[in-house]
């Protein structure tokens, strides 16, 4: 049998993502929300808000876009971002997000891939958008800048202002009502994830799909303080997270909205940039992934900050050992709850209930309206207290790989329940704790690796006849290794080190070859041509030993 959550059902609306914002009949807010980190006066409040964004739906509705068109947002994160997740969702129309750290190819493969509309893309990365689009075949006129300036002409790319309409043509726009099974099909945002194998896809997550997903989030995080909500003591957020990523998207942009909690925007993580701005703007909860808190404990500037205001830390997005999690609450006297998360279940389904004091290291327990099965190697659920890989079925589980027929029917049965990769074990109370991680990913910095993007681009070298990469785990980081053929040309003549300096340029920084590269004789593969990857695992375990 499923586990079931403890929890039981809970009601999800299922309208548009900006009618649950933004009910009928409220007046939004006029007090600052988003707030720029390092200039407070840059800032915008709910209502100031839902302007921008009524005039982006405009403007992209004068555009002719339809149902179903992609616009891309190519940006390191500022306080505008939220307008344009929220003015291209709340029109229907399907946001998708670029890590501004792309490089030209990986780019270009995003592109090609979602075949967006139109680019938003930042100052400092619009000539790496305008060479993308060209690649794609997107001309330039469909690129726009986008920041919280109003920017000249960079080689002829316009300023997004151009592309939304007036404040005038804004008040009177009204963004589209949706069927209760529109709200379920309509695609609202495309990430990108490898989930369990191959190149990074792009996952479709519905209105209805990130509704479900706030509300079981909020209901996790309230659960000992349903009723007196609104008596707490105010809260204030950092946005730091990438907006680019699930994560990010969620706490920064929707539930910063719902719940009415100011957060302060960083543009770009800079350590010791992040602890003044928890310092100065007396930051109460924190929402992160496990290398912060490494550097909270092991970053000798931390000393020098008054951290004091910060009660609560949610941590997700990656493995967290539990002496990290108790040595960091016991030392800055925080509550710190676990969740875990995919970007194919929007962004969670399994949280530590607010109020429990968790020091076991566990996730938590399930969502409500989420099951869990944990499956053994022929597809049996293990008994209790065993570990299985973990099968989630809910309302947040997203509704296809865009574009990818195969890989969906893969990783998401027609009944409904999603296969993670994620080796976990359950308790009698429905706790969840992570063992191990079955699929090919690797997490650097919390950030998504696919080893299939890192082999293909080794390949593109002559001299590497063949290429396997795995994730080593050193110092308790995880870092991409490289298990490479050479070509018989070229033994003797090139070295792992070049290997290393080779493909810097090629991908964003998060994928470098940190781990190593290893000359091997032979890349171990089955008779059907796939890598073992069990045996690599297998050889990155040891060199961990000794290197
Ligand atoms: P992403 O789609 O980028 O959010 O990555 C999802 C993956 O991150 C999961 O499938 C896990 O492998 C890993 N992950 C997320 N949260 C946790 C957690 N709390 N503990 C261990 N691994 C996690």
């Amino acid at each position: 049998m499923p586990f079931t959550s403890p929890y039981g059902e809970i009601t999800i609306p299922k309208v548009n993502l900006l009618t649950y914002l933004f009910p009928p009949g409220d007046t939004p807010s006029t007090k600052p929300l988003w707030i720029d980190s390092k200039d407070t006066s840059i800032a915008l409040s709910p209502a100031q808000l839902l302007s921008w964004v009524k005039r982006l739906s405009f403007g992209l509705e004068r555009a002719n876009l339809k149902r179903s068109d992609v616009v891309m947002i190519y940006t390191p994160n500022h306080i505008f971002v939220p307008v344009a997740y929220l003015g291209i969702v709340g029109a229907g129309y399907i946001f998708s997000g670029a890590n501004p750290a792309y490089t030209l190819p990986e780019m270009v493969h995003q592109i090609k891939n979602t075949e967006p509309k139109f680019i938003l893309a930042h100052p400092t990365v619009v000539k790496t958008a305008v060479a993308a689009a060209a690649q794609a075949g997107i001309p330039k006129s469909r690129i726009f800048q986008f920041s919280d300036l109003d920017n000249p002409p960079i080689e002829g790319v316009r300023d997004w202002r151009h592309l939304i309409g007036s404040p005038s043509e804004g008040d009177k726009y009204s963004w589209p009502t949706l069927t209760a099974e529109e709200s379920m099909n309509t695609v609202a945002t495309i990430n990108y994830s490898s989930g369990t194998t191959g190149l990074p896809k792009g996952v479709c997550v519905s209105h209805h799909n990130l509704i479900a997903n706030i509300e079981q989030t909020i209901f996790m995080r309230f659960l000992d303080k349903p009723f007196n909500r609104r008596n707490l003591p105010p809260e204030r957020w950092v946005g730091f997270l990438p907006l680019y990523h699930a994560y990010g998207q969620l706490y920064t942009i929707i539930m910063a909205a719902k719940l009415q909690i100011p957060v302060y925007v960083m543009k770009q993580f800079v350590y010791e940039d992040f602890l003044k701005v928890i310092q100065n703007h007396k930051i109460t909860h924190l929402q992160v992934a496990p290398p912060i808190l490494v550097m909270l404990t092991k970053r000798p500037e931390t000393a020098a900050y008054d951290l004091s205001s910060v009660t609560d830390i949610l941590c997700g997005a990656a493995p967290l050992s539990k002496e990290l999690q108790n040595n960091v609450s016991k030392r800055f006297n925080v509550q710190i709850n676990q969740g875990w998360g995919m970007t194919e279940v929007t962004c969670g389904a399994i949280h530590v209930p607010g109020g429990v004091h968790d020091e076991s290291g566990s996730v938590g327990q399930l969502d409500p309206n989420t099951e869990c099965k944990l499956l053994d190697d022929d597809g049996k659920e293990v008994a209790l207290g065993k570990p299985g890989e973990m099968y989630i079925r809910g309302p947040q589980v997203c509704l296809r790989y865009w574009r990818n027929v195969a890989a969906t029917k893969e990783s998401i049965s027609s009944d409904k329940w999603l296969r993670t990769g994620d080796v976990a074990i359950c308790d009698e109370r429905g706790y969840f704790w992570i063992v191990d991680r079955k699929k090919e990913l690797i997490k650097v910095n919390a950030l998504q690796v696919a080893p299939a993007e890192l082999e293909a681009v080794l390949l593109e070298n002559e001299n590497i006849s063949d290429a396997a990469v795995v994730g080593i785990t050193l110092q308790s980081e995880e870092w991409p290794r490289a298990y490479v053929a050479i070509q018989d040309a070229a033994k003797g003549a090139i070295t792992p080190a070049q290997i290393q300096e080779w493909i810097k340029p090629r991908v964003a920084k998060h994928k470098w070859l940190v781990g190593g590269v290893t000359f091997v004789d032979e890349v171990p593969k089955l008779a059907s041509g796939k890598i073992q990857r069990k045996v690599i695992r297998e050889w990155s375990k040891a060199d961990a030993k000794i290197l």
